[in-house]
């Protein structure tokens, strides 16, 4: 029985849906005691504080303060009207409802109309360009760019013969010619849009085809590609090509590989590189960042090996960072894209790729030699050159990493602190970690109080995640740490190795006041990076610290010792002082 689109529909729908699992599409969400929470989609911040409380079936964010139930988020997230959220949830919850308004039924209905056309023109091509004699061009022109039949069906790529094919299969089929022009497939006068041009498909993560890209097979063609326009459908910036085919591949190594051409993409699944996606078409938009996300905290930027591919890969760097994922970049060399590279590298591929992805540096470090490139660091103009440059890039950062990079940029240059500092207008920016930031709910959004150390990062961290005790402690030993983390320490990791990811909420309230309200915080306010990898990396440098201070303790020891003439006490200490640099100077290679 169809459902009428009073009250009772939005009961009706509402009592088969899962709030959780509509947000969880939208937002990567983590369990905390009976709520999920996760970064809010609806306002730009670091950590998370929007709530999803399962029980009610209700939402609500701490940053922005919207709130509502499924529908108002499908509203805001889609944003549609509530009877728009309505549609798209009765769909499906298998719903049937009645009565549409006439404006809004029309709206849904072209939209299906249009997809279902675009669906039909992806097959359409493929048959033409695998099964009839008029494919021969795209299949050349396949053939020539090494890409296999197998791997070109994957990516449903088709071939659009001269002339008005398509127009004749639509009549044929009894279909409407009017649809595929407003999906922008066919001309007024029914000449194929793409005619002669070899078309790929650009589908959304789930495999529906929402535009096409097509490049010309002729020499004397002055546009190689052209793309669909936007429509109702299809809104350029916001499809990561690649994605349906990718997404698996994502998950399973953890990160993503971001190219910017359709073709790299093609050609790196054929190579075995299967996470490969791009962003085709536009530079890297925050809607794309976001929808990345939530199948991804990292990202390997694989830009073109020119200037301008560079320069995109350090804005890329930026505004993934916006969005807390980690990113590395690598670089072709001796070819202009990804594609050129694995093609240049036939059955050697995958083996050159692996190389190339393990030593591809952070996006900041990159960002950092992309500063300096052209320069000559000994000379004292160039070095202000790149210091300003550096500085400016270093500016955009979201607020809570800037002071950690400036350092790093000062290391790694070995730049005298003032030419990095901030300039006035680089601090305009929220959010700084020492600075307390109170919202107008009184929430602290930045942790308030005494400078964050290594070692209290490394504790709120492990408080968030206590899963990364597993890796952290063959990395650390308690005696490494500063005297008053220690203590919290010991307790945390017992209370892991007895009571596993859930101890720590069961034995809190046995931990003594001052840091059950440190893990307190943490939970209210977690640090920007919650990751093993971190967790990994602030435990290597507390042990880097710990060894040089040892160092510098053995040495001190060491001219005692000489002065006292104990042969023997120095000869020992002197093996002990070598031993402990030598360990220091490698650890600083890798780190
Ligand atoms: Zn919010």
């Amino acid at each position: 029985m169809p459902t009428s689109t009073s009250d009772d529909a939005f009961a009706e729908v509402k009592s088969k849906i899962d709030l959780v699992k509509v947000v969880q599409e939208h937002v990567r969400l983590t369990k905390r005691n009976k709520d999920f929470w996760g970064l809010c989609p609806f306002h730009q911040e670091d950590s998370p504080s929007f709530k999803v409380n399962p029980q009610m079936q209700s939402w609500y964010c701490f940053g922005c303060e919207r709130s509502g139930d499924v529908f108002t988020f499908v509203e805001l997230i889609e944003k549609t009207d509530k009877r728009g959220a309505l549609q798209l949830l009765a769909e499906r919850a298998g719903v049937e409802l009645k009565k549409l308004s006439p404006e809004q039924k029309e709206r849904s209905d072209s939209r299906k109309r249009m997809l279902a056309m675009l669906k039909l023109a992806a097959q359409f091509y493929e048959y033409v360009l695998w099964s009839t004699p008029a494919g021969e061009p795209g299949r050349r022109l396949l053939a020539s760019r090494l890409v296999k039949e197998e791997n070109a069906r994957r990516f449903q790529i088709g071939y659009a013969p001269a002339g008005r094919g398509f127009a004749e299969y639509l009549r044929a089929k009894k279909r409407s010619l009017a649809d595929a022009q407003e999906a922008g497939l066919m001309r007024r006068d029914g000449t194929d849009f793409f005619a002669e041009r070899l078309v790929i498909p650009i589908r959304d993560e789930r495999g529906q085809p929402l535009a096409f890209t097509a490049r010309t097979v002729r020499q004397d063609e002055q546009r190689k590609y052209i793309n669909s326009p936007e429509t109702p459908a299809y809104v350029k910036g916001r499809v990561i090509f690649g994605l349906d085919l990718a997404r698996d591949d994502i998950a399973r190594r953890g990160h993503a590989v971001l190219m910017e051409g359709q073709f790299d993409v093609i050609t790196a699944h054929g190579a075995g590189i299967q996470n490969a996606v791009a962003s085709s078409g536009t530079a890297l938009t925050d809607d794309q960042v976001r929808l990345l996300k939530r199948f991804t905290d990292e990202l390997l930027l694989v830009f073109d090996a020119d200037r301008a591919g560079r320069q995109a890969a350090q804005k890329a760097v930026v505004m993934a960072s916006a969005h807390q994922m980690r990113t590395r970049v690598a670089t072709v060399s001796g070819a202009k894209d990804p594609d050129e590279f694995l093609r240049a590298a036939g059955p050697d591929a995958g083996k050159l790729w692996e190389e190339l992805a393990t030593k591809a540096p952070s996006g900041f470090e990159f960002g950092m030699e992309l500063a300096a490139e052209g320069l000559n660091l000994s000379n004292a103009n160039h070095v202000e050159l790149a210091a300003r440059r550096l500085r400016e890039w270093i500016a955009q950062f979201p607020a809570a990493l800037q002071d950690d990079y400036r350092e790093r940029a000062k290391r790694w240059m070995g730049v005298s602190g003032h030419l990095l500092a901030a300039e006035p207008d680089d601090r305009r920016t929220a959010g700084r970690p020492n600075v307390p930031i109170v919202g107008k709910n009184g929430l602290g959004t930045a942790p308030v109080g005494k400078k964050v150390t290594v070692g209290r990062y490394l504790l709120q961290l492990l408080a968030v995640r206590p899963a990364a005790f597993d890796r952290v402690r063959t990395k650390i030993t308690p005696d490494e740490l500063d005297e008053e983390d220690r203590g919290i320490y010991v307790r945390m990791l017992e209370t892991y190795e007895r009571g596993g990811l859930s101890g720590l909420e069961k034995e809190l309230a046995g931990y003594p006041a001052e840091e059950q309200d440190l893990i307190r915080r943490a939970w209210a306010a977690p640090p920007p990076n919650v990751d093993e990898d971190v967790a990994v990396e602030l435990a290597e440098r507390i042990r880097l610290d710990h060894m040089r201070s040892r160092h510098s303790g053995i040495i001190r020891e060491l001219s005692e010792a000489e002065r006292g003439s104990d042969s023997e006490r120095v000869a020992r200490l002197e093996t002990e002082a070598r031993e402990l640099a030598r360990a220091i100077a490698e650890m600083e290679r890798r780190g």
